[in-house]
């Protein structure tokens, strides 16, 4: 029997949910309901503004003025708020929209309040989330050049922008400048954590091929990381997910070695000078002592920047080091690097020797925690392409074409953990053209006149103590111990003292135990004020200091 044509189908193409003609408009109204918020926050501290938002809030001002900084929901909240089913059929957008003010609001903590001063800022700006927004709206999904040329070219183009703005070494980047094809380059990707874990990997894969070509009869040996006791844990946490150790709770003999794998590969905690920066000495001793010992070195972790008390490695006397026994150095300046577009403060990334990167293998900063571009965005240069794409490369029949087998593009799924990969790139280039290098470089300066701003106050006050010196927009400070008061009971009065300021909801702030200086043993609780909110101007800064100083007085 002869087919039967089909009947010509009238009904206009539309989406499952809301339709195009209605995400039009529901676009717009989330676009407003963002506005609205961000302009709540920025009318906070200054009762002046027009836009200075009302006390309660609602659909068009999510923020109440009183909102406190940090979610005063509690545990299961917002579960019990929900139902525990998706609804079956289809709901009106109204609705759902009516649910993000009444339910998700209460658990929010405003990470863009310009009183957010805990951890490291998460920043986001209005041209950034625009980028976010184009980056969701064309679903683009970029494992390979082919599968949008314009998202690995826009990739690269702004890293190298990057990279020429913090003074990166020509190898880093993906056009060098010269005939000759670049040995290194970047790529973005979620947090410093997956830059650390590809750094390990790669050092890992050109440590073995090493190995291999000196000596293939070679028997496989345990690898050692070394990194400082005031890394961030996801050095550790990288560790364990390639393999290289087993996990921080195995209880060591000897407490600078972070449990062996069951290869033997292991952590090894390098202790730290009085200014908490790595010991470069004391890693030459432990690297010469792993060699003796028939284990394989592999990879440095320095930081430029701690999370506790922003302690700057010295990368210069850590990159000869590593030179020395070719182990690979991965810097990782989560907050601090960004700091790099300013050229007074470059030296942190650049040790002031110059020439100190060329012995850095490779390097990994945040904007999204100082750069005005939105959660998640890592920039991660190297200067050797090969040992990533050897680490990370697999290349299954349904990946290849052309372009990619002609070797003349680059595919970034080689280069990450993920396959897929969505366009970060545009939020990126968005901020770094709306607002540009004098624009960015006078926002970081902005953040560290804050932190002189907040630091002389803390010293104007005889019962607080500055206790690190300050870099950047970071102050590290506690309560001075009275005459005579045990340490346990000057930390006491400091955690006091975090959790009435939190409570207050007009700031919040997060704290670190470090170990004390001037030969005294025991740890110090501080408290960390990290400058770096979007919308943080000076008034916020005064005004959490007098939270703070109010706070202590009813000790
Ligand atoms: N490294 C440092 C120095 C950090 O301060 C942080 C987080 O604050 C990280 C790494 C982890 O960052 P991410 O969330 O991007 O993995």
């Amino acid at each position: 029997m002869p087919d039967q044509p089909h009947a010509p189908n009238t009904e206009p193409l539309t989406p499952p949910g809301i339709s195009i003609a209605q995400f039009r408009d529901a676009g717009k109204q989330l676009v407003d309901f963002i506005a609205d918020y961000w302009q709540s926050l920025a009318a906070v501290g200054d009762p002046s503004s027009p836009t200075a938002p009302p006390t309660t809030p609602s659909p068009h001002h999510p923020v109440a003025f009183a909102m406190p900084v940090c979610s005063t929901a509690a545990p299961g909240d917002l579960l019990r708020a929900l139902p525990e089913a998706c609804p079956e059929s289809p709901e009106p957008w109204d609705a759902i929209m009516r649910d993000v003010p009444a339910l998700i609001m209460p658990g929010i903590t405003h990470w863009q309040h310009p009183s957010f001063f805990g951890f490291f800022p998460a920043n986001a700006s209005p041209a950034a989330i625009l980028g976010e927004l184009l980056s969701a709206g064309l679903g683009v999904q970029g494992m390979l050049w082919s599968t949008s040329p314009a998202c690995t070219e826009l990739e690269m183009r702004v890293l190298d922008w990057l990279a020429k703005l913090i003074d990166l070494p020509r190898d880093m980047l993906h056009e060098p400048g010269d005939a000759r094809p670049s040995p290194g380059g970047s790529v973005i990707m979620g947090t410093a954590s997956e830059g650390t874990l590809v750094a390990l990997v790669a050092a890992r894969h050109r440590s073995r091929a090493a190995t291999t070509t000196s000596n293939p009869t070679s028997s496989p040996r345990a690898h050692v990381v070394y990194t400082s006791t005031q890394a961030h844990s996801s050095v550790i946490k990288a560790a364990m997910i390639a393999g290289l150790c087993a996990g921080p709770d195995a209880t060591p003999a000897d407490p600078s070695i972070i449990a062996p794998a069951p290869d033997g590969s292991h952590v090894r905690l390098v202790p730290t000078l009085p200014d908490l920066s790595m010991d470069a000495a004391a890693l030459a001793r432990f690297i010469d002592a792993d060699i003796l010992a028939g284990r394989v070195p592999i990879a440095v972790v320095a930081t430029v920047g701690t999370t506790g008390t922003m302690a700057i490695d010295d990368v210069d006397a850590i990159g000869r080091v590593c030179q020395e026994h070719d182990v690979w150095l991965h810097v990782d300046a989560a907050f601090a690097g960004c700091a790099a577009v300013c050229p007074e403060f470059r030296w942190m990334l650049h040790a002031r020797a110059p020439g100190a990167l060329a012995r850095v293998d490779s390097l990994g900063f945040n904007p999204h925690k100082w750069l005005l571009t939105n959660f998640d965005c890592h920039c991660f240069y190297t200067r050797d392409r090969a040992a990533l794409t050897g680490a990370l490369s697999i290349t299954p029949e349904y990946l290849r074409n052309a372009a990619s087998d002609a070797g003349r593009v680059i595919d970034y799924r080689d280069w990450q953990v993920p396959l897929g990969r969505r366009f970060r790139a545009l939020k990126l280039w968005f901020v770094l053209r709306s607002v540009g290098a004098a624009g960015l470089r006078e926002y970081i300066r902005s953040h560290v006149r804050m932190g002189e701003v907040f630091e002389s106050l803390v010293r104007s006050d005889a019962r607080f103590e500055v206790t690190h010196p300050r870099e950047l927009s970071m102050v590290c400070f506690a309560p001075r111990p009275r005459q005579g008061e045990l340490l346990a009971d000057v930390n006491t009065r400091a955690r006091k003292l975090l959790t009435q300021v939190n409570a207050t909801g007009s700031a919040f702030l997060t704290h670190t135990v470090v170990p004390c200086s001037g030969g005294e043993t025991g740890s110090r609780f501080v408290l960390r004020l990290a400058i770096g909110g979007t919308l943080t101007r000076e008034v916020h800064v005064r005004s959490a200091w007098q939270t703070i100083a109010a706070a202590l007085s009813k000790h």
